[in-house]
């Protein structure tokens, strides 16, 4: 009975939603590599999935590509690229990703596993937790695409997985939107070159909204449902882990 009792002296809270406030929660997010100005060209050698690239003074990161490995952030580098700490990651990948009003507080997810080393699914397993409790957000996991508002596809799309993906998607009712999420879904990530990938999500269906990682943290997530539905603009989701 040691976890209860260690459980009942550690209460969790669940993040609250506010107006306004920094967009950083430290040890909620994983952090990731910042633009950085370009004193030191040949770092751009060290990454190992080619997402760092110089232009106009500075050290750019291609998010879709940057797997966190921080070989880029190393105190004994001459000129280390900076690291930022918050979560506002989800990119705009289409004209229209909002969905309409209607789904405001109200979405199903379907979550197809493309090939998902297992990290991505469970960032996404961690969003049911009493800390983030999307369900209070209005956000539901759901087991059929036919009840889906959205596709969140993560891991490379395998090519065994590719007619899966497409069948997924054309049994979702209108109107429909896809989230790509983590760095192998956006770009094939660390497996882009492996003769059993067919491709990034967008080789295979559209996407509507990006959120780039090797694993996004469930912040960053929350960030893309967020707007998906429209509710970003209400402020950030955040809070503390223990009262
Ligand atoms: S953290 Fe790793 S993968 Fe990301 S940009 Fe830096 S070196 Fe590249
Ligand atoms: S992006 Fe990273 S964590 Fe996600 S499936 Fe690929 S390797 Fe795993």
């Amino acid at each position: 009975m040691l976890w209860l009792r260690k459980g009942l002296n550690q209460p969790v809270k669940t993040l609250t939603v506010k107006k306004s406030s920094a967009s950083t929660l430290p040890g909620l997010s994983s952090g990731r590599p910042a633009p950085t100005a370009s004193k030191n060209a040949p770092l751009a050698t060290i990454c190992p999935t080619h997402a760092l690239r110089e232009q106009e003074g500075m050290m750019d990161v291609d998010y879709a590509r940057c797997i966190h490995c921080r070989r880029c952030h190393q105190p004994s580098l001459k000129n280390q690229m900076a690291w930022e700490e918050g979560y506002h990651w989800a990119e705009i990948r289409s004209p229209s990703p909002r969905l309409p009003g209607a789904f405001r507080h109200s979405l199903h997810m379907r979550v197809v596993d493309a090939g998902d080393c297992g990290a991505c699914l469970n960032e996404l397993h961690q969003l049911a937790s009493p800390v983030y409790s999307l369900h209070r957000l209005g956000i539901a996991f759901t087991p059929t695409p036919r009840d889906a508002d959205v596709l969140v596809v993560t891991g490379p799309v395998t090519v065994s997985m590719k007619e899966a993906l497409e069948e997924a998607y054309r049994a979702m009712p209108g109107p429909k939107r896809v989230m790509a999420v983590g760095s192998c879904a956006l770009s094939g990530g660390m497996f882009a070159s492996s003769f059993a990938v067919a491709g990034p999500v967008e080789r295979v269906i559209s996407v509507d909204i990006a959120v780039p990682g090797c694993p996004p943290p469930p912040l960053a997530l929350l960030d893309g449902f967020r707007l998906l539905m429209g509710t970003a603009s209400e402020g950030p989701v955040e809070g503390t882990v223990k009262p």
